[in-house]
C-alpha cells in the first residue's frame, strides 16, 4: 500500500503520450509495470489536436486499462467538429471510461480561431456535459504562471472559472518549478469560488535543454537558478539527472506537506525519473510519521 495514499483517494497520477512505433509501445508497457508500484490514481494519455494521435491516444488507453490501472485520456477540441467529438465520446463510453481530460489544444497551422466550432476548452467541457451527463469525470488544465496567449492574470483566470462552472471536477497544472505560483493560483482561483482540487502537474528534470525549449513555448518558468545549475553541468547527464531529482523531490514533497490535493507527473513515458522521486518521497513521508 502507498503511504502517501492514506487519505480518500490516491495523491499521484501520471502522463503519457501515444508512442508513433511499435516499439514505442512495447516500451510503454514495460514502463507502465515499473510504474504500478506507485499505485497511480490514473494515467493519462495526451491527444495531437485536430485528432492526429486519436488512434494512438485510443490504443493507449486500452494498454493501460488492460494492465488494470485507470486510463484517462485527454481530448483536445481545437480544430474539430462536434459530431467527431461526440463519436468519440461515445466510443470511450461504450469502453467504460469515466474519465476525461477536456482541453482547446493549440491551433492547428494555418488554422485561425473562427474556423473551430469549437473554440475554447469551455465549449467542450459544456459538450461533454450536454452530451453525456455525469458519465464522464471532466479534468481540465491550469496555468498557475498563466497560459501563454493570455493578456492578462485576471482574464486568464476568469476564462479558467468559467471552465470550472461549465462543469469540471478537477484542474491540473501546466508543470512549475515555483510552489508561490502553485498556491497564488490556487488562492485566487478559491476566492473566485473555485473548490475543486487543483492537482499540481509537475515534470522531473532529465534534459536541460529540452526543459529550457519547451519551458519557453508553453509558457512554464524555469527559474535563474535552476537554469544556471543546469547550464553549468554541460554534458554531464548524471548530475543534471542527480540535481533535478533533488529540486523536483523538494517541490513534490514542499507540495504534499503544504496541502496540494495530488500530484500528476509528466512522465514523457519514461518510469526512473518519477519513480525515483516518488521513491524518495514515501521515505521522506515515513520518516516523518
Ligand atoms: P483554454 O482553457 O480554452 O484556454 C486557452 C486560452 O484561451 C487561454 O489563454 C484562456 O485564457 C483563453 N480563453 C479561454 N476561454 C476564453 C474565452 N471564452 N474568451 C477568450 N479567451 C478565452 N495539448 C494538446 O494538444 N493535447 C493534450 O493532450 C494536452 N494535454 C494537456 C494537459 C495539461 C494538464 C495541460 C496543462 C496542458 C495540456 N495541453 C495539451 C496543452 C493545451 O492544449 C494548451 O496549453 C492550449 O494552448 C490550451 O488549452 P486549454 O485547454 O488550457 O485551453
Amino acid at each position: 500500500m502507498n503511504q502517501i495514499n492514506t487519505g480518500e483517494s490516491r495523491f499521484f497520477s501520471l502522463e503519457y503520450f501515444p508512442p508513433r512505433e511499435q516499439a514505442g509501445r512495447e516500451r510503454l508497457v514495460a514502463t507502465t509495470k515499473q510504474l504500478l508500484e506507485m499505485d497511480p490514481a490514473y494515467i493519462s494519455v495526451t491527444y495531437g489536436a485536430g485528432g492526429s494521435t486519436r488512434e494512438g491516444t485510443e490504443e493507449t488507453v486500452q494498454m493501460i486499462s488492460a494492465l488494470g490501472c485507470e486510463a484517462v485520456p485527454h481530448l483536445a477540441c481545437m480544430g474539430s467538429q462536434p459530431k467527431d467529438v461526440i463519436e468519440i465520446l461515445d466510443n470511450y463510453r461504450a469502453k467504460g471510461i469515466r474519465n476525461i481530460v477536456a482541453l482547446r489544444g493549440d491551433l492547428p497551422s494555418g488554422m485561425g480561431l473562427a474556423d473551430s466550432p469549437l473554440r475554447y476548452a469551455t465549449d467542450l467541457v459544456r459538450l461533454i456535459r450536454e452530451h453525456a451527463g455525469d458519465w464522464f469525470s471532466v479534468k481540465v488544465a491550469a496555468y498557475p504562471e498563466m497560459h501563454p496567449q493570455a493578456d492578462s492574470f485576471d482574464e486568464d483566470l476568469d476564462n479558467f472559472v468559467a471552465k470550472v462552472d461549465a462543469g469540471a471536477d478537477m484542474a491540473i497544472t501546466q508543470y512549475f518549478y515555483n510552489a508561490d505560483a502553485y498556491w497564488d493560483f490556487v488562492d485566487r482561483a478559491q476566492a473566485k469560488g473555485v473548490n475543486i482540487p487543483i492537482v499540481a502537474g509537475i515534470m522531473p528534470i532529465t534534459n536541460y535543454t529540452k526543459l529550457a525549449r519547451f519551458s519557453k513555448m508553453c509558457g512554464a518558468e524555469l527559474p535563474r537558478w535552476i537554469a544556471k545549475r543546469l547550464e553549468s553541468y554541460g554534458d554531464d547527464v548524471q548530475s543534471i539527472l542527480a540535481f533535478g531529482h533533488d529540486v523536483v523531490t523538494r517541490l513534490c514533497d514542499d507540495l504534499r506537506r503544504h496541502g496540494a490535493p495530488g500530484i500528476h507527473f509528466y512522465t514523457l513515458n519514461q518510469a526512473e525519473p518519477a519513480l525515483k522521486i516518488w521513491r524518495a518521497l514515501q521515505a521522506k513521508y515515513i520518516a516523518k510519521n
